[in-house]
């Protein structure tokens, strides 16, 4: 077991986990272990969670943007969400866990709001809700249906969780998946849906930092990054490894291509493994176009998010992204083509 108390939509893929407690350098090993200890304690918070978080979801229901951030320090670790710290329109905390989880839940929001037309996650005004300060050094941070909650790092390999805005966007678009297509967590719909948590993720950061789609650095999670690991981030959607021979992290296991595709039962059939080659076509279609990749890329990407289903795969991802270039763009027009193109040269 690994230290996500949720087999569900963790940002941190178990192989890190694995490949730290199987690491030469002791520390990593011992932080691994004890990250792998603490997910017996925290596994138990989903079960508490739920009556509270339909209480909320029911009072703002068609609401405009609400967010609520719990600290989860205070209340023992073991239970989510935690002490109320600051709510919607409430002054910064003096906690900067606080304050990013808030922002980046808020700029989230916001971009889809502006930009794609939703209001909130199932699109009825969702509360947002985040837990900061979960488990004590906790290595990762997840959205388990009902809210999100980050850990703190552990001050080596990862910091805080609550730093990358690509992190937060990229749990809360779990939220937009499971109130959309829903896309099953195992084998090639595991890896779409881990694919559009990446997608929205890195477009809330770009659009954030008004950036074009060939000046954005398409990581996921360069801010969470610490200082014992020469690591870029998580991930890349660039045909490059994010890291390699990283003492701690090992090799960036993710293929950019079909023909590479992981085949193993791990990491729930490599769903952040092969969740590489959609995003690598996705960088691929945002550059064909260029400008902003929220705009036209983001906008194919979501009609298609939308238009699937619990169990489809990447072969249904490839057609449906091309139809809805074409009912958008015009059939047979630059986009449509620039989206067929980018899923040939990943081997479709
Ligand atoms: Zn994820």
């Amino acid at each position: 077991m690994h230290s996500c108390p949720n087999p569900l939509h963790c940002i941190l893929p178990p192989y890190i986990l694995d490949r730290m407690a199987e690491s030469d350098n002791p520390a990593a090993r011992k932080l691994a272990v004890e990250a792998i200890a603490r997910s017996a304690t925290l596994r138990a918070t989903r079960t508490a969670l739920a009556p509270f978080a339909a209480q909320t979801a029911i009072a703002s229901a068609g609401a405009v943007k609400n967010r609520l951030v719990y600290d989860n320090k205070t209340n023992g670790a073991t239970r989510l969400p935690g002490k109320l710290v600051r709510a919607e329109g409430g002054p910064p905390s003096k906690d900067p866990a606080v304050n990013e989880a808030y922002n980046h839940a808020g700029s989230t929001y916001d971009f889809y709001k502006k930009i794609l037309g939703r209001n909130s996650l199932d699109d009825g005004g969702m509360t947002l809700v985040s837990s900061v300060h979960v488990g004590r050094g906790y290595n990762n941070a997840f959205w388990n249906g009902e809210q999100m909650a980050y850990g703190d790092g552990d001050g080596q390999i990862f910091i805080r969780f609550t730093k990358s805005l690509d992190v937060v966007g990229h749990e809360l678009t779990h939220g937009v998946v499971s109130h959309t297509c829903n896309l099953d967590y195992q084998d090639e719909p595991g890896a779409l849906n881990e694919h559009f948590a990446d997608v929205f993720g890195s477009l809330v950061k770009q659009w954030k930092k008004k950036q074009k789609a060939d000046k954005a650095d398409w990581l996921i999670g360069p801010d969470i990054m610490g200082p014992g690991t020469k690591a870029k981030a998580l991930r890349t959607f660039k045909d490059e490894p994010a890291y390699s021979k990283d003492p701690l992290l090992g090799d960036d296991p993710q293929p950019k291509h079909l023909s590479k595709k992981y085949r193993g039962s791990a990491d729930s059939g490599g769903v952040h493994i092969n969740s590489g080659i959609p995003n690598h076509a996705f960088y691929l279609v945002s550059l064909a176009l260029g400008g902003n990749a929220w705009e036209k890329a983001g906008r194919i990407w979501y009609d298609t998010m939308r238009a699937l289903h619990q169990t489809s795969n990447f072969n249904d991802m490839a057609a449906m992204t091309v139809q809805s270039a074409g009912a958008r763009y015009g059939a047979g027009g630059t986009a449509e083509k620039a989206v067929a193109k980018a899923w040939k040269d990943v081997g479709f």
